[in-house]
């Protein structure tokens, strides 16, 4: 029996869907899928050799069939018979072999490109600004970078060795067929669209029936859950529906049966022409061939007509096979557009062509005219300026949503500002190199956040270049050195904790970020009365700098944040 649309049914047919967001395949595309293979062309060569001799093998010993049919019909002797069935059974072993090797070339090089495009797109995603992360779903990124990509991994190990061996293999058998016999061999060639179109359009009708029952059945299981509910149960009985439900529920049931008996009928149809096609040809070729070879005396034997026929059986398969690979090359195609859309995402903050790297930086921060909005429609920070001299602290305080981290987040260049400048060091951060800037800047976020690792992890993620005497120093500080030390591992116990003891981590990493210059969203009055400066922000400006002695006496907002905020937490950390 051949293969029908090349696996599972229905790969072969697109959906409307499928053909609405059919990608444009363009030189460029194609250039660049293939860019991929570049690294690999040595491998790539080889693939194609062993494809090129598989497939050929592969059909040797339908030739040799043919062999040894005349030696069975000449009477040729015995050893020339044993000599060609030991022949045949090499080839076919030695095919087999290079098949096996062609398999593992073949997901070797599938696996090294998916390698290569994944670790390409991590880092790409990794340059994307904030911005990126808070407008797109993690799901759809996530999506990209597992699924899609690995979806290249069959296109290589199955799209594009699917059309090299079936071309492969078709070219060959007609070329042995028409060597053998131009008639016979265009008569083979005819009768394949009759066993190839009837069979097509079978699938396809059993294709579409199986989605229409999908539907009804989605239709089906919308009513059942609609109305067997206790909510809509009480609906249909208060509103006196049953007969209106129960109308609806048959006229689906009965749908379903009708679909389900013409699927069943279209599955016989099916397997009926194909018996009957896949037999027309060769009935045809023993026909024509005996014709030629008995009444017209032609230079054919019975050997070659077995040839014709067996050859014609496996062009079937790779008919059936390239057309609908025309499917699959289209949704490949679909798939590397949809890979490409994200390399191609610009890279909104990136380093200036001509990025400073100062060879050391004081730390000052320095707020000029600052005017922000993440989309245009909405402006968050008006005018902000303030210095922050090296050394020293900031604690910025505010009500929620006023403007707090977005201020924190344009010093390492989180987001860009629209206008005036933010300079670290004296310098524009525009202007800085993004790694020097990021890891001299330090920022004490106002959640607790530890990632999965050791404590001593976590407090060097902070400080890389922490000394072990500072890490015990903060842990010190913080309260929690009692703590580390009870630790079977110390330092190096995970940081699997409760919250109480998280927190105190977070409280040991801060004094480590504050070595160098910090600025702080602060939210606990110690951490407060500890900087050098408050700023209070309100709807993205600052409205009032000081110290919390006189900001308390103030009566503003400070004022306000002190009695509702403040102070109730001071009262409950008491
Ligand atoms: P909180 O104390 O609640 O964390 P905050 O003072 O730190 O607040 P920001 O997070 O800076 O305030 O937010 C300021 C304003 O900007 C808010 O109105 C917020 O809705 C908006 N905002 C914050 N992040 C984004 C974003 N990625 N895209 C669009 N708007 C944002």
């Amino acid at each position: 029996m051949q293969r029908m649309g090349g696996g599972p049914m229905g790969r072969g047919f697109m959906t409307e869907e499928e053909k609405k967001n059919r990608p444009k395949v363009t030189k460029e595309l194609l250039f660049r899928v293939f860019s991929y293979l570049r690294p690999y062309w040595k491998q790539f060569l080889l693939i194609l050799a062993c494809i090129a001799v598989s497939s050929l093998l592969a059909l040797y010993p339908n030739i040799l069939t043919g062999r040894i049919v005349d030696a069975l019909a000449e009477k040729q002797g015995v050893d020339i018979l044993v000599k060609l069935i030991l022949l045949s059974l090499g080839v076919t072993i030695g095919s087999s072999l290079i098949g096996v090797g062609q398999n593992y070339l073949n997901s070797w090089i599938a696996q090294h490109i998916t390698f290569d495009m994944r670790n390409k797109m991590y880092a790409h995603l990794q340059q994307m600004s904030q911005r990126f992360f808070t407008t797109n779903n993690q799901g759809d990124i996530i999506t990209r970078m597992t699924s899609d990509i690995g979806g290249v991994q069959s296109v290589i190990t199955g799209t594009f060795t699917s059309i090299l061996s079936n071309s492969i293999t078709l070219i060959a058998a007609l070329t042995v067929m028409y060597q053998r016999n131009w008639m016979l061999a265009t008569l083979g060639v005819l009768v394949i669209p009759l066993f190839v179109l009837p069979s097509r359009r079978a699938g396809k009708t059993r294709w579409e029936l199986t989605r229409e029952s999908q539907a009804c059945s989605d239709e089906i299981n919308g009513i059942l859950n609609e109305t067997l509910s206790v909510s809509g149960q009480m609906l249909v009985k208060l509103f006196g529906k049953e007969q209106y439900e129960y109308d609806r529920y048959k006229d689906a049931n009965s749908r379903m049966i009708r679909l389900n008996i013409k699927e069943s009928m279209a599955g016989r149809w099916f397997f009926m022409v194909i018996s009957v096609f896949s037999s027309i040809g060769p009935m045809l070729l023993y026909l024509v061939g005996g014709i030629l070879m008995m009444q017209y005396g032609q230079d054919i034997t019975v050997g070659d007509i077995t040839v014709m026929v067996s050859l014609l059986g496996r062009m079937y398969g790779p008919v059936n096979q390239l057309l609908n690979i025309q499917v699959e090359w289209i949704r490949s195609m679909a798939l590397f557009t949809r890979i490409f859309e994200y390399f191609d995402l610009p890279v909104e903050i990136e380093n200036a062509p001509d990025a400073i790297v100062p060879k050391s930086a004081d730390g000052s921060v320095e707020f000029q005219h600052v005017n922000f909005s993440y989309d245009p429609e909405r402006k968050i920070l008006h005018d902000v300026s303030f210095t922050l001299q090296a050394g020293h602290s900031v604690a910025i305080v505010g009500p929620s949503g006023s403007g707090k981290s977005t201020i924190i987040n344009l010093i390492p260049r989180l987001y860009d500002c629209q206008e005036g400048r933010v300079l670290f060091g004296g310098t524009d951060v525009k202007k800085l190199d993004l790694s020097f800037l990021r890891g001299h800047v330090g920022i004490v976020s106002q959640e607790t956040y530890l990632f999965n690792g050791t404590i001593r992890d976590n407090l060097l993620y902070a400080k890389p270049d922490a000394t072990e005497a500072e890490l015990i120093a903060a842990c010190k500080k913080a309260n929690i050195y009692d703590f580390v030390q009870k630790q079977e591992l110390g330092l190096d116990a995970t940081s699997a904790l409760d919250s109480i003891s998280e927190a105190k981590i977070q409280e040991a990493i801060e004094p480590i970020i504050q070595t160098r210059t910090s600025i702080l969203i602060a939210h606990r009055l110690s951490t407060i009365l500890a900087a050098d400066e408050i700023l209070v922000v309100k709807d993205g400006r600052i409205v009032e700098r000081g110290q919390h002695g006189q900001l308390v006496k103030a009566g503003g907002v400070y004022t306000e944040l002190y009695e509702t905020q403040f102070k109730k937490a001071l009262e409950t950390e008491a």
